[in-house]
């Protein structure tokens, strides 16, 4: 049973606005968001291919607020016999971990080396606060999962669940026969079910220097590169001639996830470039946003 499937993470949505809007500095962090999404998608179809005659329940991309703090867990395996929380990790080389000195390092085939944090460290702490939400209902153990085919695990301490994917069913299989039944298959739904309603996604707004923002409505069928020119109720591209109002709909959530997700009929003007207070207003209307206030203070929000 999948109680919280895995979404694309909003901060990949933001980066994608903010790239095509002018900030190609924000490419690597995309890259790497797209690079650990790739491996936890490939992660999750594994689950049903283990074939596990228990039940249990899986929750995706968990993330739950402590304070200023958000902890993002990968994948939370729940049984009646324990409960898991998966790291998983999707890189390349020949990685060791240095429990002592808190680290991993990842060395490539040619030789070079990068430092990254300790993932025993971040899933222990994920641990922790699995175990502040559910108290003592359930043990709860630890597993860190290498997904990339070009991954090879080197030196890891023994004590820990370390492996590369195929490893997890067999932990799985062991982890059953030690933990005793703890839960009915009620008392497993309920338990998912609750713990379901502390996921809460982070949302931390791009620092941008809004002024250097390209505006205006952009095609999408010339990958967002030209500029789409307000004519008669429509946008018309003035390279391939299409002609829409879909394409504002896009332009409303890059609008959205960069500045606001308020806009006034002035703003919209000046992000969409029409000129008219009118035809936004009729623009407005037709995309159907909620209008709050009246007259001159009345703002759309976009959804
Ligand atoms: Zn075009």
């Amino acid at each position: 049973m999948i109680v919280l499937d895995r979404e694309i993470p909003v901060r990949a949505l933001m980066l994608q606005a903010a790239i095509r809007r002018g900030f190609p500095e924000f490419e690597e962090e995309l890259q790497q968001i797209q690079s650990g999404l790739y491996g936890e998608q490939y992660m999750d179809r594994w689950w049903s291919d283990m074939q596990l005659t228990q039940d249990y329940a899986l929750l995706h991309n968990f993330c739950v607020q402590f304070g200023e703090f958000t902890n993002q867990m990968d994948t939370v395996f729940l049984s009646r016999h324990f409960a898991l929380v998966v790291e998983i990790k999707n890189i390349t080389g020949t990685i060791a971990i240095d429990i002592e000195r808190d680290q991993m390092i990842r060395t490539r085939e040619n030789g070079e080396v990068d430092v990254f944090r300790n993932p025993i460290s971040q899933v222990k702490r994920h641990q922790r606060s699995l175990q502040f939400l559910i108290g003592d209902v359930l043990p709860i153990e630890r597993a860190v999962v290498f997904v990339h085919p070009k991954s090879l695990l080197g030196t890891i301490p023994r004590q820990e669940a370390v492996f590369r994917w195929g490893g997890l069913e067999g932990h799985i299989r062991h982890l059953f026969s030690q933990h005793r039944l703890c839960l009915s298959s009620e008392q497993l739904t309920e338990l998912a079910t609750n713990l379901r309603k502390y996921h809460q996604l982070p949302e931390n707004p791009l620092s941008l220097d809004i002024q250097r923002m390209i505006r205006g409505v952009l095609c999408s069928k010339c990958r967002y590169k030209v500029k789409m020119d307000f004519m008669y109720g429509q946008f018309e591209c003035a390279q391939c001639k299409w002609r829409s109002i879909e394409p504002v709909r896009e332009a409303l959530q890059d609008y959205r996830l960069l500045v606001s997700e308020w806009i006034t009929n002035r703003e919209f003007r000046d992000f969409m470039g029409i000129r008219s207070q009118d035809a936004a207003a009729r623009l407005l209307k037709k995309l159907n946003l909620e209008k709050v206030g009246s007259k001159r203070g009345s703002k759309y929000k976009i959804k």
